[in-house]
């Protein structure tokens, strides 16, 4: 199962179709940068090499350059899941707290593989699930483009639900436009985590229909660079660590925050071998 560990809980997208317990969360709240080295230091001495660094977002994080390094020294390949925005300038979250731009430069040479959300080819369809007032897709693309010029692997995620369902074609012709791009994930939507569960009415879609757009853009592409993830598989693969160090498997994500299968929590050395057990299942 693939590692995701939470690092932040300053996300200001408000996406409808959050997926992030960390919403939940006081606003803050985060784990200890000691907690997450010291048991990623004995994850990795039990086989965990990977892991996916997110948040709400995690470039929202004081020291999230300092923690990226020191993850780097242990000797793990890091995945980064970002909207980005941070990339190109200061992001202002409220009257007390701006978030200041992300050294492009630093970050693409200590993430092996950073995801940037790509869900719509326009402003219209791309808001619908994650809104916001800034010329968004043109946004992304400078954000792609700006990593790019550092050398970035760069990954395009896109959540695709019944929002954004005919537009697909369109989004595959901007990733197809972006030479340099090394993977793009389309995920079928899946209700989990609070808000996700609250709208799943406006996003979410058959499998069968997933599976439609999956095979018509497999042959009008046939790019290796495309991986599509249907809900039923993906929710069998991760194990989440929150802000709180609470582990668990996405597939118990329920409504109720205390309804997920908390396998152990960071913070307690005794749980870490009951979690790395979870983790090495196939
Ligand atoms: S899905 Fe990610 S970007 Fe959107 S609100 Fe949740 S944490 Fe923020």
């Amino acid at each position: 199962m693939h590692l995701n560990i939470f690092v932040s809980q300053r996300c200001f997208v408000y996406c409808k179709g959050c997926y992030s317990h960390s919403r939940e969360e006081k606003c803050g709240e985060m784990l200890d940068t000691n907690n997450i080295l010291n048991f990623l230091k004995y994850a990795y001495k039990k086989g965990i090499k990977k892991l996916t660094i997110c948040g709400g977002d995690p470039l929202t994080r004081p020291d999230i350059m300092d923690l990226l390094k020191q993850i780097k020294k242990i000797g793990y390949y890091i995945s980064l899941d970002t909207l980005g925005s941070s990339i190109l300038k200061d992001i202002k979250i409220n009257t007390k707290l701006t978030i200041p731009k992300t050294d492009a430069k630093i970050l693409s040479r200590t993430v092996d593989m950073i995801g940037i959300p790509i869900d719509g080819s326009t402003n219209d369809i791309f808001t619908m699930f994650r809104p916001t007032k800034e010329d968004i897709v043109k946004q992304q693309i400078d954000i792609c483009n700006e990593l790019h010029k550092y050398g970035a692997n760069i990954c395009i995620n896109t959540v695709l639900h019944k929002g954004n369902i005919e537009d697909i074609f369109e989004i595959a012709k901007i990733i197809h436009s972006l030479e340099y791009v090394k993977k793009w994930q389309v995920f079928e939507y899946e209700p989990f985590g609070k808000y996700g569960i609250m709208n799943k009415h406006l996003f979410e879609i058959s499998d069968n229909k997933f599976l439609e757009i999956k095979n018509k853009i497999e042959k009008d592409y046939n790019d290796e660079r495309i991986q599509f993830k249907n809900s039923k598989l993906r929710n069998k693969l991760y194990i989440l660590i929150d802000n709180s160090g609470d582990s668990y498997i996405s597939s118990t994500c329920n409504l109720k925050r205390n309804n997920r299968k908390i396998i152990g929590n960071i913070k307690e050395e005794k749980d870490w071998p009951k979690i790395i057990k979870y983790l090495k299942m196939k």
